[in-house]
């Protein structure tokens, strides 16, 4: 084929995102979308913002900066909105690794962070995780320069790990910088937001995408030492200055203000994620301990692949990731109470030979 790509992206390697049917409606159990709409209000900030989308959004997004600001108890010089957390993680590897400063992350992990290091020619530099998928944290300590990329809880495992083991990378690796990406913290992990004024190595990316319902609006922001926002800002504005569109920005402020409905709504996702995994360990299969809206799991005699395929003729779909140590396994998303369900009806038919 003739192509006018330059060559140093000919052998880029995009990001294959979960699918998004149109061809009929599924339960689907395969994007760790929300099950939950966004609330009323989010609705009618959204409905209101299109009176005026004939203007550009505020750049600096200082209304949304202060409001989450004020919610985590910072300054809005230490939070940057973006379009969706995947900028945050776009503007950190740019920023902070190259072929000679390598990005330092776990071989199982969320598929995006290799996509950005062959776009940005950075040196990856996979650390295996344990055989049960756990991270050995001394891998990431005394590491001379580059950036640590740790997604906690880690995705598609679900497994977290603690504030005091982030805390102890940071200070072991001073001259990295360590970005941890907190896409599914809501769900039962702890927030390291707290530790950036104590260390200005740390970047903590977090997302409106799972916990706050509201996917379909991109909206990410990134939580640092003041210097580092800067330093993201300003590729931010050589990139994309508008990133973060009016219709974002006015959902995100409206859902601070209902955060007590999307807390619960996080709370609801995890109590059906754990009535899920007991139901799916009775039904043989082996589970993580996912602190996520997803479970991952394998079955004990039937393979992912097949399991997955019969899903998706019953109208449920869930995601297989190919690759070696995660053929055999699944990923669940957490739908309704209703939605897990029928999951797990299905499960048992399909395991009985129906
Ligand atoms: N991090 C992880 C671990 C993810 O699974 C995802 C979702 N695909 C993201 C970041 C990006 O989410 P978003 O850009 O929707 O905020």
């Amino acid at each position: 084929m003739n192509s006018f790509l330059i060559s140093k992206y000919k052998d880029v390697e995009p990001y294959v995102p979960g699918e998004q049917p149109r061809d009929k409606k599924y339960i689907k159990l395969n994007t760790n979308e929300s099950p939950y709409p966004p609330s009323e209000a989010v609705q009618k900030a959204v409905s209101e913002s299109a009176k005026s989308l004939q203007l550009y959004p505020d750049p600096a997004c200082r209304d949304l900066r202060a409001a989450l600001a004020g919610n985590l108890g910072l300054k809005a010089e230490n939070v940057l909105p973006t379009n969706g957390s995947d900028e945050v993680l776009s503007l950190s590897f740019m920023a902070y690794a190259h072929d000679e400063k390598p990005a330092y992350y776990p071989d199982v992990t969320y598929g995006f962070y290799d996509v950005l290091s062959g776009l940005f020619g950075v040196k990856a530099t996979h650390f295996a995780l344990e055989s049960d998928f756990t991270i050995d944290i001394k891998k990431y300590c005394g590491l001379e320069s580059g950036l640590i990329v740790i997604a906690n809880p880690n995705a598609p495992t679900g497994i977290a790990i603690s504030l005091s083991e982030i805390e102890r990378i940071c200070k072991e690796s001073p001259d990295c910088v360590v970005l941890i990406d907190e896409a599914y913290v809501e769900f039962g992990a702890e927030s390291c937001a707290p530790l950036v004024t104590k260390y200005p190595n740390l970047i903590v990316s977090r997302t409106y995408s799972k916990s706050m319902s509201l996917a379909g609006a991109r909206l990410g922001y990134a939580i640092a030492n003041s210097d580092r926002i800067r330093e993201l800002e300003t590729l931010k504005y050589t990139l994309n200055p508008y990133s973060v569109n009016r219709t974002a920005l006015a959902a995100g402020a409206a859902a601070l203000d209902d955060i007590d409905y999307y807390r619960n709504n996080c709370r609801l996702v995890a109590q059906t994620r754990d009535m899920t995994a007991e139901k799916l360990k009775n039904l043989g299969f082996e589970l993580t301990d996912s602190k996520t809206n997803f479970v991952f799991c394998r079955h004990k005699s039937v393979p992912a692949n097949e399991l997955s395929d019969k899903l998706r003729e019953a109208g449920i779909l869930v995601r297989h990731f190919t690759g070696v140590r995660t053929n055999d396994w699944l990923r669940i998303s957490i739908g309704t109470q209703e939605d897990m369900l029928t999951l797990t009806d299905t499960l048992e038919r399909i395991l009985n030979g129906g």
